[in-house]
Order: structure tokens, then sequence, then C-alpha cells
């Protein structure tokens, strides 16, 4: 564990010329391709393969970014083994296409190299406020902009990229890849307005009357509480906001310490592996039930324990213990047991006289995140405990000026929660506000 102690670089340096003009040149650049099929952004895969194949890397970097703005950050953080590598029909010959790492390749010289690829589109003088700077909120304003709309992208954190820039860890996805991919929707024209929170600084009435429309994609707020005894004390942290904290710079706060994470989804992974690059004596994640039902992908969960982390699972927290100065030595949990089955999901018992107590002097809390209530009752619109309501097909709100997508309305039932799948409602919602502006000829 000492070996990663401050190491926040990325984890993979990169294909070389050479091994990525092997590797491109190993795809069958399929007819029907199933990799295209397990894009949520349909990236047309063999095609940018074989562009990288004969060398024409800017060719093969537009196919990316065409069908996904954030494509340079997707190429580090999509569970492609889950998607289109999982998809390619060489899984059952040998080893699948290393697609994320042919995609980071060419977006990587895209990066280095100021190319122009897009333009924005002729004025068609409607204005368009989007609150939110995450992949969906920057996919949708760099598709608007590009439809010829003015775009005004509202974030109330100092800088854009939401989710990509502050939530996850810099090892996976570097900060420098986000802001190229925000200045390059800014090159278009959008005006993102960094600082600025909707209901405090600016006021629902007031977009409304300034703007053709509004499209909601704020994203998930912070880490529930766990609802138990000891969770004020001094050495409690939000896994959010942790990592958040490690992105400006390493932060000390688990620093020789042995650190609690409580759950087992992508979010408490990510902190479980900033801990251990933090400098923490030892990282234990501790989830009630067993690795079967944990949320986090199985690369993840090979990731975390190639870190040292270790894994406590039938784990339930009870209460967080504190010494006389309020701060926290230990984790109280109690062993469970998996009974029947029910909906699908077995149920989860208590164990009798099972208490037992870990030694930590850290806990970072991952059990999900919160939604944005309060900002959704200040649109005013219909939502489903905090999941704003839609039309699948439109992504309209309740109010007729109002979309949202992404992780706002994940939970109903469209979408995953994935940074791909954002990036592709940002561009089905600029497609849906474009096709009703244009069916009620609004625009020229
Ligand atoms: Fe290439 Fe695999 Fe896609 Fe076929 S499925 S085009 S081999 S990446």
């Amino acid at each position: 564990m000492k070996a990663l102690d401050k190491n926040f670089e990325e984890i993979f340096g990169g294909l070389t010329n050479y091994t990525a003009t092997v590797e491109a040149n190993r795809c069958l650049y399929c007819y029907d391709a199933p990799c295209i099929t397990a894009c949520p952004t349909s990236i047309n895969i063999p095609s940018f393969i074989k562009k990288i194949a004969s060398n024409n890397l800017k060719g093969s970097a537009k196919v990316i970014m065409e069908s996904n703005p954030v494509g340079a950050s997707c190429a580090r953080v999509c569970p492609t083994i889950e998607l289109c590598e999982g998809a390619c029909v060489l899984n059952s010959e040998e080893k699948p296409i290393q697609i994320g790492h042919l995609q980071r390749y060419a977006t990587d010289w895209l990066r280095s190299n100021d190319v122009e690829l897009f333009k924005a589109g002729s004025a068609n003088g409607k204005k368009i406020a989007i609150i939110g700077s995450g992949p969906a909120g920057l996919s949708a304003a760099r598709e608007l902009a590009r439809l010829g709309y003015a775009v005004t992208v509202y974030e109330a954190s100092e800088k854009a990229g939401g989710l990509n820039y502050y939530g996850i860890v810099s090892f996976r996805l570097p900060q420098d890849v986000v802001e190229w991919e925000v200045q390059q929707v800014e090159k278009l024209g959008v005006t993102i307005r960094t600082g600025v929170k909707i209901g405090q600084d600016v006021l629902a009435e007031e977009l409304l009357a300034s703007y053709d429309r509004i499209l909601v994609a704020v994203g998930m707020g912070k880490v529930p509480t766990l609802g138990v005894e000891g969770e004020d004390l001094d050495g409690v942290y939000d896994a959010i906001d942790f990592v958040k904290e490690s992105k400006a710079g390493v932060t000390d706060k688990v620093l020789g310490k042995k650190v609690a994470v409580i759950g087992a989804g992508n979010t408490a992974i990510d902190a479980a592996t900033c801990s251990v690059r933090s400098g923490a004596e030892r990282v234990q994640i501790v989830y009630r039930r067993t690795v079967n039902e944990m949320t986090a992908y199985p690369f993840e969960y090979d990731f975390a324990k190639q870190d040292g982390v270790e894994f406590r699972w039938l784990s339930l927290p009870k209460q967080i213990i504190g010494d006389e100065n309020g701060k926290v030595v230990g984790l109280q949990c109690v062993g469970m047991e998996l009974g029947e089955e029910e909906d699908g999901k077995a149920t989860l018992h208590e164990v009798p006289n099972s208490e037992f107590v870990i030694e930590v002097d850290a806990v970072i809390r991952a059990i999900g995140q919160t939604k944005h209530v309060e900002l959704i009752q200040h649109l005013g619109l219909d939502h489903t405990r905090g999941v704003i309501d839609v039309d699948m097909e439109t992504l309209k709100t309740s109010n007729p000026k109002i979309y949202a997508c992404g992780d706002v309305i994940f939970g109903n039932g469209y979408g995953e929660a994935t940074v791909v799948s954002a990036a592709q409602q940002g561009k089905d919602s600029a497609y849906a506000i474009h096709q009703e502006l244009s069916v009620n000829s609004e625009i020229a």
C-alpha cells in the first residue's frame, strides 16, 4: 500500500504509436458491428479504429467526438468491458479489441494538436439555458451550439465539468482532460457561468423569462447520512466531498489512518482507492450485503483489491464510536445474513449477538447520492422522490419549457448512471428541443 502513497498519476500511461497500430490492425471492421450497438453514444468504432490503422488520427478523433462530446473522458471512465469491448466478436476467439485505449489514443492526439473539428451553427435567434455543466449539460450545449442556439450554461461550482471534474478520482480521469472538453464547447460560443446557483443567484422566473427553453442537467447531490449515532464526529467524511478535495490536491484527511468506507458502489471504490493514495494505513470497505450484490463494476472491484483495499461483507454499521475529544476511534457493526428473495432481491437479517467493532480513525460515507429536491421544487417540476418526471420520448418535464437529462432523471427507468449515458441523453435532449422549436416553426 505504501508504494501508492501520493500517487495520483493516471494508472495507465496510454498506448504507444506502435501498440496502437498493432491493436487497430487486429480489428475485423465488422459489418453491423456489435460494438457500435453496445455503445450508448453509437460511436462508429470500426471506422475510428480503421483510421488509426491508416494513421489518420484527426479523422479518427472526429468520428469519436462527433458521437460523444466527452469522448476523451469516456475513453478513460467507460465500463468498456460491460459495453463495447464486452460485445466485441473477438471475445470468443482471443481477447477483445482494446477499444477504450484506442479511443484514448485518438483523443489524446486531438488534445495535443490544436485542430478545430466543429463549428457553431448560424445563429437562429433562440436562447437556451442549461443548468449543470457535467457530461449531460456539456453534450447538450455542444449540439445546441452546432444547431445555432445561443447557449448559456449555469454551473454552481467554481469550475465547469461536473462529475467529470470533481467526482471521479484524478488517477482515472485527470482534470486537464475535462478542462479541454469544456474548452471545446466554449469555442463554439457557449457561455459557461460558474459559481452561479439557480434559486439563489438566479431565479427560475428569470430563466423562464429570458430563455426559450431550459434544460436541467444537474446530476445528483451529496451522500446521504447513514442514520447512525456518531456521524457528527471529527473524522467522518462524505465520499463525494473527499474525492472532490483530492482532485484539488492530495488531502491529508486520512494520512496514516485506518479508514472504513461504507458502501460498495463505484463511489465507494473511488473513495477507498483515493484513501490508499492519500497515505491511509489501512482501508476497509464495509458493506451490509455480499460481493454478489455490490454495485461497483467487477473491474473496479479488482482495481481496489490490487490497491490493497480490504472488504468486509455482511457487515452493517450501527454506530460510529468517538473518544473524549470527539474523534473517530471505531465503527461498531453487526453481522448480517441473506434470507429469502423478495422482489428479486434477498432479504437481509441481523445475526443475533454478532456485534463487533472495527478499529478505525476515519469513516467515509459512500452509500449513494441525494437528489436536488430543493432546486427541482424551485423550478416547480413534478418529481418522484427527487427524480424529475419526464416524458421518455422527449425528455420534457411537467413544465413545457423545461427539459431534463442525465443523473437528475436516473431512476425513472431511463438510461444508466454512467458518463456515457449522460452524454447521450444530453444529445437526445438537444435534438428534442430543436425538434420542438423547429416543428413549431419558431426557427426559420
Ligand atoms: Fe472491431 Fe471488435 Fe468492433 Fe468487430 S466487434 S468492429 S472486431 S472492435
